[in-house]
Formats: C-alpha cells, structure tokens, sequence
C-alpha cells in the first residue's frame, strides 16, 4: 500500500490509450504548458491521496480494463508508488502507458538521481513524452495533444540506448 496524490481517475476510458483503460490522474505538475487542458492538476499540495491498493483492485474488478494510463498532472513526480502499481498491473498481465511532460531523454537523466523514475520506466510499456505545445497542437494526433510528443517503446528504447518510437494504429 502506497498513498498518491490524485486530481481523479477515469475507470473506463478510451481516450488514453489503445482499449478500455483505467485512467489515473495524477496530481502536481512542475510544466506549465501554455493551453495546458488539466491546470486544476498543478497544484503539488492539492487534489486528494488515494491508496495504491484500492486503484489496483479497483482496475482488477473490471474485466474490461485492457491496462492503466498514468496521466497528469506529472506521474513522474511520484514515481515510487506508481512503479509498484505498475509493476503489479503487469504481473496481472495487463499493460501501462505513461504521459509525462519531461522528455525520455530527461527523465533517464533524472533517474540517476532518483532510482525511482528508472523502476517506472521499466515498468512502462508505453511513454508519450513531451509537454504540450499548442503550436504544434494536431486533433488528428492520436493519444497526444501536440506534434512534438513522442510515442516511445519504453523496452525496445532502453535496450537501444535511444528512443525507439511508433504510432498507434
Ligand atoms: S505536462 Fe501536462 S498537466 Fe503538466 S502543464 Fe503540461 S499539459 Fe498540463
């Protein structure tokens, strides 16, 4: 059992990600994106805790639920919790696709001081990386909001040494 702040979860989304997914919004974010959709999730001492636990069973109680999206907010600002959580979403054999505002490239930088942000890129399938830049805002983007975010394959990424990215089909 681990606490998180959250601003709110979608138990049934389709906008998140490819299938139904249980969508975690995760409270705090340092980014400030101008247009950014979420401000009310900036707020590091705002939205309310919730129990890891109580997420992951809640997700498990719905066969639907292909995996989890962590969005935000910042979910790597509080990546201790959220890598256990997703690595007991994978143990249930479902998959986990993760927004940050901070690039791929940043957050190995990070990781070397905060081993955490590591444990939850390895357990991340799927990175869409990258703040959001309403000049580059695309509605026909799939699962992102702005042309520069990238769609990485966090494994195949780590095992290049690159970022190794895809489209959604
Ligand atoms: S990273 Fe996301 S939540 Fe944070 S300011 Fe940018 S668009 Fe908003």
């Amino acid at each position: 059992m681990s606490k998180l702040r959250i601003a709110g979860i979608i138990s049934e989304s389709v906008v998140d990600g490819p299938g139904v997914r249980y969508t975690i919004f995760t409270q705090g974010c340092p980014h400030n994106c101008e247009g950014c959709h979420n401000p009310q999730t900036h707020d590091f001492e705002g939205g309310y805790f919730a129990d890891t636990d109580d997420l992951f069973d809640e997700m498990m109680a719905d066969p639907l639920i292909r995996g989890v999206t962590l969005s935000g907010g910042e979910p790597f600002e509080q990546p201790r919790p959220l890598a256990e959580l997703a690595a007991r979403v994978h143990a249930a054999g479902k998959d986990v696709i993760a927004y940050s505002g901070y690039t791929y490239e940043e957050l190995l930088d990070k990781s070397h001081k905060e081993p955490a942000i590591m444990d939850l890129l390895l357990n991340t399938d799927t990175l869409i990386d990258g703040q959001f830049v309403r000049e580059q805002m695309d509605l026909e983007l799939k699962f992102r909001g702005s042309a520069n975010q990238r769609v990485i394959d966090v494994k195949r990424s780590l095992e290049k040494g690159q970022a190794v990215t895809f489209e959604f089909e």
